[in-house]
């Protein structure tokens, strides 16, 4: 069978099942409104959950940074890559993180993905158990898959059950590897009780914050700082590509983990550093999370979120015909789970057609029969853009109702 026919039966069955993914092309920047084909349309999907990615000091300092050091690094961080840029951005990281992981130390990556790869596959040698919780994000799982530990997974948020596996363990390093804020459900991981296991069980848990970062806590710092967690035993990856409004990541954790990463992570070791004028520019976004700038957008965020789950409550009880649910989620992320992957993508169609943005997530992103609209809302946006979207629903909502 020629290669072309193969894959094309496999685009069939991924068409058959109304799976099928495509790109849109975007006339502008990310922000709370975008152009797509000439239309305008107010999104309610992207991560970039406090408007960083549009305020215009970040593309300064990306000008300011590519002035002062040019375009990209050259080369490795252990070759010549790493710049006093990198450096000042791991050290504000091992700063903002010591109250909450002693002895802290950053590393830098050039995405989430990068940075889960490196943690997971480095700490997860031959001697290691690892504990995976069924929700963790894709490159989690990957990382699991690459790693030389043998793997476990556990239920979503089914601590009594990690319990139960981690006291059978034999392993002699154990790794609890968890999402915090879950990118699908927008629910939080119990990180108090997985902390205090891996305190009971000699554990040691992977905390990946992607979502959390900048918009949890007082501070912005993510998830430790809203749980308010402390010990060494945390191990914390955070994206700057998603509420930062850049890109990149990180891990914080003790320093001896840290130094572990930079002599054995090989794909730390053999991937070309990131431009040091988006590492000029974190330090300006981490500058505006920290201060007024993040504290008012974290309360509008918050203010947003709950007219919104207030307005989907509603919506779900006037239409119990439909079966919609939501989740528990305290966070920027608010799904509607709809079931079906042909209702959910209609129901993104009837959206797109009022002016919104909301996209359809089906399986195998999440389970079957579980296809949701993947609300995300920004600290830009308004009451009004949220009461938009809920009048759009609620119109879809008993347009479905009528076909049905
Ligand atoms: C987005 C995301 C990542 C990957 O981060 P990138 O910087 O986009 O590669 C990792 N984990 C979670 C939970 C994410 O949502």
């Amino acid at each position: 069978m020629s290669l072309l026919d193969h894959l094309s039966a496999k685009l069939n069955a991924i068409s058959a099942q109304s799976l099928t993914r495509s790109l849109r092309r975007a006339d502008n920047g990310t922000a709370s409104r975008q152009r797509i084909n000439g239309h305008e349309l107010l999104m309610f999907c992207s991560n970039d959950y406090l408007g960083l990615a549009a305020e215009p000091a970040i593309a300064e300092a990306i000008a300011e940074g590519a002035r002062r050091w040019g375009g990209g690094s050259g080369a490795s961080p252990l070759v010549s890559g790493h710049s006093a840029a990198h450096e000042a951005v791991t050290e504000t990281l091992a700063r903002w993180y010591a109250p909450y992981i002693p002895q802290a130390r950053a590393l830098g990556f050039c995405t989430g993905y990068m940075a889960n790869l490196a943690v997971v596959t480095a700490l997860g040698d031959e001697h290691t158990e690892i504990f995976s919780e069924q929700l963790n994000h894709a490159s989690l799982i990957d990382a699991a898959r690459l790693a030389k530990a043998q793997v476990t997974r556990y239920g979503h948020a089914d601590v009594t059950a990690l319990r139960a596996l981690l006291a059978a363990s034999t392993a002699k390093v154990k790794l609890i590897v968890t999402d915090a804020v879950f990118s699908m459900d927008g629910d939080l991981a119990p990180l108090p009780e997985l902390l205090a296991l891996a305190e009971a069980f000699d554990a040691w848990l992977i905390v990946d914050d992607a979502h959390g970062f900048g918009v949890l806590g007082e501070k912005g710092r993510g998830s430790l700082e809203h749980f308010g967690l402390c010990s060494e035993r945390l191990i914390l990856v955070g994206t700057l590509g998603k509420a930062a409004g850049l890109s990149g990541a990180f891990v914080a954790a003790h320093a001896t983990i840290v130094d572990y990463l930079l002599q054995s992570a090989r794909n730390f070791i053999f991937s070309t550093a990131s431009p040091p004028a988006i590492e000029h520019a974190l330090l300006t976004s981490f500058e505006l999370i920290d201060g007024p700038v993040g504290v008012a957008r974290r309360a509008n965020l918050v203010t947003l979120q709950a007219r919104l789950r207030d307005g989907l409550l509603a919506l779900i009880d006037q239409h119990p015909r439909l079966g919609w649910t939501m989740t528990d989620s305290a966070t920027p992320i608010q799904p509607l789970i709809v079931g079906g992957n042909a209702e959910v993508m209609a129901l993104a169609t009837a959206l797109e057609a009022a002016g919104l943005r909301v996209p359809g997530i089906r399986p195998p992103t999440v389970a079957a029969g579980t296809a949701r609209l993947r609300i995300t809302l920004c600290a830009t946006h308004t009451q009004a853009d949220v009461d938009m979207l809920l009048a759009a629903l609620e119109r879809a909502a008993a347009a479905q109702e009528r076909a049905a």
